[in-house]
């Protein structure tokens, strides 16, 4: 008869080609402890399959902040909020904390001049989604634009939106002036529709609304962008002063005070 010492060492390879790696990891240790403590059979199982699992979440908040291509180190906890005192905090932490927003395809919209955080904030927001588990991912508008126009001129639009399909949330940083051509402005035009009420968008712009029939060219496309970003949304005006500038300012005192 096999001892139930063999039995186990047969265990990490039995695991491994099963693809369930965190059991292959800690199934033997956690023998040792299950023997040491006389536990019953179930809770040995239900000790490794919860190690798995855990694993598992973790894998994937690795893999979702990989692909989410974020600027580094733009965490909401790195925010300070008193700098701008038009954010409402909780409003913010509550967007961080809950994802049923993103799972109703709601957007976020930032304003504000240069320098106020508007990326620091939407990276963090970004941050945080995919530590719980939302698929999401950062983007500089012109660079996605031109992603988007290279696809239409090889009439792969409609391919090239349903990929960023799989974002639930996509972020769209520095809607600007830089899309001036016809084409340019109908793929954004084009990506702010297909998402429309299915997937949201974290938007951000140094420009008010007022300003946009210069981003869409077209007044009938502005209007039409506008309101379908706005529909379902919550806009953030961050109405300070550069906070690089400030910070820049303070240095300068400290170095000559
Ligand atoms: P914007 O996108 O509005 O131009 P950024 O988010 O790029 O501004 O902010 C500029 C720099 O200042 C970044 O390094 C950012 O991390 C920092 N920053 C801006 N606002 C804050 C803030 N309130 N707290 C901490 N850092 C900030
Ligand atoms: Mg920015």
């Amino acid at each position: 008869m096999t001892s139930v010492s063999a039995e186990i060492a047969t265990l990490p390879a039995l695991a491994k080609a099963l693809r369930l790696p965190a059991i292959a990891r800690c199934c033997e240790s956690l023998a040792a402890t299950a023997e040491a403590e006389a536990w019953p059979c179930s809770r040995y199982l239900q000790a490794l399959l919860d190690e798995e699992l855990r694993c598992r979440a973790d894998r994937r908040v690795m893999r979702l902040i990989q692909q989410a291509q974020l600027p580094a180190g733009k965490t909401i906890a790195g925010f300070d909020f008193t700098a701008v005192p038009s954010i409402n905090r909780r409003q913010i932490d509550a967007r961080a904390a809950r994802t049923d927003w993103v799972e109703v395809g709601q957007n976020l919209l930032f304003f504000g001049p240069s320098g106020t955080g508007k990326t620091h904030l939407a990276a963090g927001l970004g941050f945080a989604l995919a530590q719980a588990g939302i698929s999401i991912r950062y983007a500089r508008t012109t660079d996605l634009v031109q992603h988007l126009q290279a696809a239409k001129a090889e009439c792969k639009l409609p391919q090239a939106l349903t990929r960023l399909d799989r974002f639930a949330c996509l972020i769209l940083d520095d809607i600007g002036y830089a899309q001036r051509s016809n084409a340019e402005t109908g793929v954004l035009f084009e990506l702010i529709a297909h998402r429309y009420e299915q997937r949201s968008l974290i938007v951000t712009s140094n420009h008010p609304f007022g300003e946009w029939n210069q981003i869409f060219g077209d007044q009938a496309m502005t209007i039409a962008a506008i309101d379908r970003l706005v529909h379902h949304s919550s806009i953030f005006e961050l109405n300070t002063d550069s906070y690089r500038r400030k910070a820049a300012l303070k240095a300068q005192h400290q170095a000559t005070s």
